[in-house]
């Protein structure tokens, strides 16, 4: 396993890029659930492969998200699947791939 750093931010939950996880600040108030994310942002690779969206719906801890956000909610902003990050467009493959599933399903229902 590579040696990775922390950072602790304001929104979202958790997420990694490349040899860097940044984690919502708020998870301190939550030491099981923080762990728990930590351990699922460690098994992640360095570059996003199919095998980390295979993690992600195999480890999804969406519930448990879901009520972090409604007690700290800017940690909706994790849901969205793009976001800003050093002044450059970062893409949440994972987000993105459910959310056009969803768009696919609901463009079916509707026509
Ligand atoms: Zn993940």
């Amino acid at each position: 396993m590579n040696a990775v750093e922390l950072v602790w931010i304001d929104h979202s939950i958790a997420y990694r890029i490349g040899d860097t996880i940044y984690m919502n600040y708020n998870l301190l108030k939550y030491p099981e659930f923080m762990t728990k994310t930590l351990m699922h942002e460690m098994k992640h690779s360095l570059n996003y492969q199919s095998k980390d969206f295979l993690l992600d719906i195999k480890e999804s801890t969406l519930w448990d998200n879901i009520l972090f956000c409604l007690k700290n909610p800017r940690g909706f902003i994790g849901f969205l699947p793009f976001a800003i990050h050093n002044k450059k467009l970062a893409i949440d493959i994972t987000q993105l791939t459910i959310y056009a599933i969803f768009a696919v399903i609901l463009w079916v229902i509707l026509n």
